[in-house]
């Protein structure tokens, strides 16, 4: 009946499916253990009638024009630069960390010592990670450094990842480097914005096609088996000589047969407030103070006229398979050598691909989870 068998609605099996079905006329079996599609980009309006988004804020951000054209397929945008602010010492200040917030915390002449020390040192509007700048020699830019280390990153990281940065992966931190210029966005890439009316009718237009059928609620572990030694591939108990495109967990595909790949998971915390505006922007971090890394309020992401508004506190934690979302995946070199393992198990397979944040295992982003899915698409299934 199906050519064609995804494993999860995120963005990854969506547009996948999208692809399989317009392009190439081909029938899909879409298998979500959700009761809902989009993966972890879902969202929808609560009863205040303001767009949330289930699983954290999501703003979509990128210079590959080929990813924004191709969204843009599916829906509006509204075009929305992401603020953040991080409370320091009593007061709320820009990030990432630039030459604006070093002249919020310092006294004039310091920070205009500072602006010169780094404007000597790097071009204008270069962005540094924080374990770069921590390298510099210079006594004044070593002070500046250890004061952004200790007050912004230290006890964020800490929080959110139970690590030091320095424990983390490079990359990590220099996701929000100390940007040398006046920029005060969060995100620096040509293409910025929310969809007008949320993710969720994104995945509905790209999933409302003939050709494919979506199965909710439903674990692929009952329906789909591998046989690794055979290199087969079981559908309700017969061999299924399609393709199958896993967007899930690498580890639970393979019954966690070289242990179970670490992340770190979140509880989510929506509260309404009886006023129309709760803080100044979208975002505000709380490196230092309480359990929770940030607050969101969504009426900065999406707009509307109401005296309610929505906040989400996000509180950090250890990832438990049998309860939590997996949401970030926690690459040390342990865990690398293991996704090696899986990634070698699942190279044997000639029917099976795999794609997304949760089957490559990396810290993708939205875009970068579309333009993967778009050029497997191109060299592996056109
Ligand atoms: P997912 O969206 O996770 O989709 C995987 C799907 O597979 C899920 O629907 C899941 O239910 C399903 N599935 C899993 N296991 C099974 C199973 N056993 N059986 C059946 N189905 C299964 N990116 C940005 O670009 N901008 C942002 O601002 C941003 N903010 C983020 C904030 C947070 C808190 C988090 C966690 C991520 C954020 N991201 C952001 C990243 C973004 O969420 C991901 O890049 C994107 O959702 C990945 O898509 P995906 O399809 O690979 O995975
Ligand atoms: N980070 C930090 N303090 C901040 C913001 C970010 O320490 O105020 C660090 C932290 O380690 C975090 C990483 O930078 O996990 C990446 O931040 P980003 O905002 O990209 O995280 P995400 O939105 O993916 O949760």
């Amino acid at each position: 009946m199906f050519n064609y068998i995804i494993v999860g609605s995120g963005f990854a099996g969506s547009v996948l499916a999208e692809r399989i079905a317009n392009i190439l006329n081909k029938k899909v079996l879409v298998i979500e253990k959700r009761n809902h599609i989009g993966g972890n980009c879902y969202d929808y309006r609560d009863k205040t009638g303001i767009i949330v988004h289930k699983y954290g804020p999501h703003i979509f951000h990128t210079n590959y024009k080929e990813v924004w054209d191709y969204v843009s397929n599916f829906t509006d945008w509204r075009i929305y630069y992401h603020k953040v602010l991080a409370f320091v010492d009593g007061q709320k200040i820009p990030i990432p960390f630039n030459l604006n917030s070093i002249y919020q915390i310092f006294s004039p002449s310091l920070a205009n010592k500072l602006e010169q020390k780094l404007l000597n040192k790097y071009k204008y509007g270069s962005k540094i990670p924080i374990l770069e700048l921590k390298k510099t020699e210079d006594q004044d830019l070593k002070f500046l450094a250890n004061y952004i280390y200790n007050k912004v990153f230290l006890n964020y990281t800490l929080k959110q990842w139970g690590k030091r940065p320095e424990e983390l992966d490079p990359e990590v931190t220099a996701r929000v480097p100390i940007v040398i210029s006046k920029e005060e966005r969060y995100f620096q890439e040509k293409y910025q914005g929310v969809p007008e009316e949320g993710y969720t009718q994104i995945f509905q237009k790209m999933l409302s096609h003939p050709n494919i059928k979506i199965l909710l609620n439903t674990d692929f572990r009952e329906l789909i088996r591998l046989d690794w030694k055979f290199r087969k591939i079981y559908f309700m108990g017969q061999e299924f000589k399609g393709l199958l495109i896993f967007t899930g967990m690498i580890d639970e595909l393979f019954d966690y047969k070289f242990g179970i790949l670490p992340y770190r998971s979140l509880d989510l915390h929506f509260e309404i407030i009886e006023k129309e505006y709760f803080q100044e922007v979208a975002v505000v971090n709380y490196p230092n103070d309480y359990d929770f890394t940030r607050i969101t309020e969504f009426k900065h992401i999406h707009p509307i006229k109401t005296n309610k508004t929505v906040i989400l506190k996000e509180f950090p934690k250890d990832y438990d398979p049998e309860r939590d979302i997996p949401y970030y995946p926690f690459f040390d070199k342990a865990a690398r050598e293991v996704y090696a393992k899986y990634q070698e198990l699942a190279e044997r397979f000639d029917h099976l691909i795999l794609v997304g944040r949760l089957a490559e295992y990396r810290y993708y982003d939205m875009d970068d989870v579309i333009i993967r899915s778009l050029e497997v698409f191109e060299e592996r299934i056109r």
